[in-house]
């Protein structure tokens, strides 16, 4: 009799026998926005900060947004995180509606799909933690266990393989960012936001960053950055750029 297969703990056999879905949420992208508005209301007026934008965000791909200050980036980047929602419009990620989610659903989504690079490097990273331990820290809140070939293979891809065991204090702003994008990464999140991520970094630490992200992109995340830096656009797979609140380009 043939061996039968591993059969993951957890799981009988009917896991097999399971029909197969008719569409395959592998060849979605990571995210969708369909006419997405935004609007902020104050005690005395109404600022339009984002109108009928439509992109999508397919995963392996860096996607960046670009605009002049004040174009509607951050508030696209954080409806696309999940700390948002839009005044109108559709957003799914990973095949989910967040418009529909209530707090609880959308801290679940945050937790389990989406990663969230801040500005200042210091601030993505935990201060007594050495970089392999906080990889590992960051694949567990994900519900992942990485192998340490795993944890490897991503060091080595950023170039840290000699800083496994330094902590955020003793790695440049540059490492500090490029950490920050292993622990994104890692675990698989659907989609990986970044919010100027190079901002605070001289441009030759940001184009390492910048470069990190686009070989990074082969793990499957989607990668949506937003910058001013024109660098982002040359590892960018797709772009959008906004004026005023409106797609003025997508590719
Ligand atoms: P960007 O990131 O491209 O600089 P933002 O998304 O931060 O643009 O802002 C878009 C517009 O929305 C701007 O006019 C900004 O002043 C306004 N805005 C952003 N956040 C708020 C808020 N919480 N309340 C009111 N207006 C806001
Ligand atoms: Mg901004």
């Amino acid at each position: 009799m043939a061996p039968r297969p591993a059969v993951p703990s957890g799981y009988d056999d009917e896991w097999f026998d399971a029909p197969t879905l008719d569409t395959d949420v592998s060849a979605m992208p990571a995210a969708v926005c369909r006419g997405v508005r935004k609007v902020y209301r104050t005690a005395d007026e109404e600022v339009l900060a984002l109108a009928d934008v439509d992109k999508d965000f397919p995963s392996a791909r860096v996607t960046s947004i670009v605009g002049p200050s004040g174009s509607g980036k951050s508030s696209l980047l954080r409806i696309l995180a999940c700390v948002d929602r839009p005044t109108e419009g559709s957003v799914l990620i990973a095949g989910t509606e967040v418009a529909g989610l209530g707090p609880r659903g959308r801290r679940m989504l945050r937790r389990t799909s989406v990663a969230y690079v801040f500005q200042n490097p210091i601030d993505n990273l935990v201060e007594y933690l050495d970089v392999t331990d906080q990889m590992k820290l960051a694949a567990r809140l994900r519900g992942q266990r990485p192998t340490e070939a795993e944890i490897d293979r991503l060091l080595r891809t950023l170039g840290l393989e000699q800083r496994a065991n330094h902590k955020p204090v003793q790695l440049s702003g540059g490492e500090q960012q490029r950490v920050a994008v292993a622990c994104a990464v890692i675990g698989h999140p659907a989609i990986v936001v970044a919010d100027e991520p190079t901002a605070e970094l001289d441009s030759a630490s940001a184009e390492r960053v910048l470069q990190a992200v686009h070989d990074l992109r082969e793990e499957g995340v989607a990668f949506i950055l937003s910058s001013h830096d024109p660098a982002v656009v040359a590892v960018s797979d797709h772009l959008l750029r906004l004026d005023h609140g409106r797609v003025a380009e997508s590719w």
